[in-house]
């Protein structure tokens, strides 16, 4: 079986795993130059650091036991710290009451996410810089193009697994997914993520703070999610700017948006001024669906050769694309065994 899928990111990456152990013949399509999606870690010529989801919660059994096992693998690391919270004095977060049952565990890919993908891929064939445009029915599989008109395939299958914006308007050029398009809305919101490394370490024991009622939602130290026992001596720190600011803000000067993120790590570590030696920015457009919006499941075509899940499908996180992983796996396998 010949499957073609639209975005290397954890869905995309984690579902050709699952493909390829059984059996298929796997091309993943991606528009950027890497993997990993919004859950990217960013190499600069200063140094390199997660840029899209800073730290990853584990919150049901079967995302656990994966996790668990990419920390046996050497991809992964138990966050060992606690979360904090920041509301004008930094309180360690109450994970217990949180969640009302057990203590969240959280984890982290030291070398990123991009590392566990490129395991992923193996037996995959991977092609970067291929932003995927429409899709052409032929008698004997799909087509894709690119926007410089180059094509992909042929496929038995194809699957989506862009952001739910982009997903949409590529289900445009599948006839019978109107039905599923025209009753399911999902807005989406972005988000500023800032990176800077500082020339004086921070002495703290909060690495993860959770920002209350601020521009700024997450301040994360990057520098501590390490394999190694010794501390990292260098910092950086990536300050994660709230949706309601990213979507005010969508072309903010650069200098702005560093001036409020060194006055928040200022103000929350009591420190009187923060010299900055590097700093990197993205803006995520599509950054996650906003607060309230359902998850609306996968999408599977009448002809059932057209698949379509990510994130979105299950409540917008690491876990939530796990979940999508499996569960377009499980609909494309009992597909093929109908037919077979
Ligand atoms: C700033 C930020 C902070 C976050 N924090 C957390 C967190 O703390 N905890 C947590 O669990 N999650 C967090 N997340 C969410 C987490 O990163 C995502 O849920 C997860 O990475 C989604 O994976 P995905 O594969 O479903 O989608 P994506 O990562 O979006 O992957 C889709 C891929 O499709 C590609 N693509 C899009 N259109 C096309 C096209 N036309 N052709 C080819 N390729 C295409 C994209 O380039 C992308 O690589 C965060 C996300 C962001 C942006």
């Amino acid at each position: 079986m010949r499957i073609g899928i639209v975005g290397a990111g954890v869905t995309g990456c984690l579902l050709a795993n699952k493909l390829t152990n059984s059996g298929a013949d796997v091309t993943v399509l991606e528009k950027s130059r890497g993997t990993a999606g919004r859950a990217c870690h960013k190499k600069t010529e200063w140094g390199s650091f997660d840029m899209g989801a800073p730290v990853i919660p584990a919150y049901n059994d079967a995302f656990l036991t994966f996790m668990e096992r990419c920390v046996s693998d050497g991809v992964a690391v138990r966050w060992p710290d606690k979360a904090f919270t920041y509301n004008g004095e930094l309180n360690a977060k109450n994970d217990d009451a949180d969640e009302g049952k057990q203590p969240v565990t959280r984890y982290a890919f030291p070398r990123g996410v991009n590392d566990a993908c490129q395991r992923w891929l193996q037996g995959s064939e991977l092609k970067t810089q291929a932003k995927v445009a429409h899709f052409q029915r032929l008698p004997e599989g799909w087509l894709l193009w690119d926007e410089q008109e180059g094509s992909y395939g042929l496929f038995d299958s194809i699957v989506m697994t862009a952001p739910w914006p982009q997903t949409r308007l590529l289900l445009e050029d599948i006839p019978d997914a109107d039905e599923f398009t025209g009753k399911t809305s999902q807005n989406w919101t972005s988000c500023w993520s800032v990176a800077m490394e500082i020339a004086q370490p921070i002495n703290t024991h909060a690495k993860l703070i959770h920002v209350e009622q601020s521009d700024i939602q997450v301040v994360c130290l990057d520098t501590s999610k390490t394999l190694s026992r010794s501390p990292n001596i260098h910092q950086t720190w990536v300050v994660y700017f709230s949706h309601e600011f990213s979507d005010r803000h969508p072309q903010i000067d650069e200098d702005a948006l560093l001036a409020t993120a060194k006055q928040t790590l200022c103000d929350m570590f009591g420190v009187s001024a923060l010299k900055v030696t590097s700093s990197y920015r993205h803006y995520w457009r599509f950054a996650r669906p906003a607060l309230g919006e359902a998850p609306i499941g996968i999408f599977q075509s009448k002809c059932n050769t057209v698949f379509a899940g990510g994130d979105w499908s299950f409540g917008a996180s690491f876990q939530a694309a796990f979940q999508a992983s499996n569960s377009l796996f499980e609909s494309i396998i009992a597909q093929t065994t109908k037919e077979g």
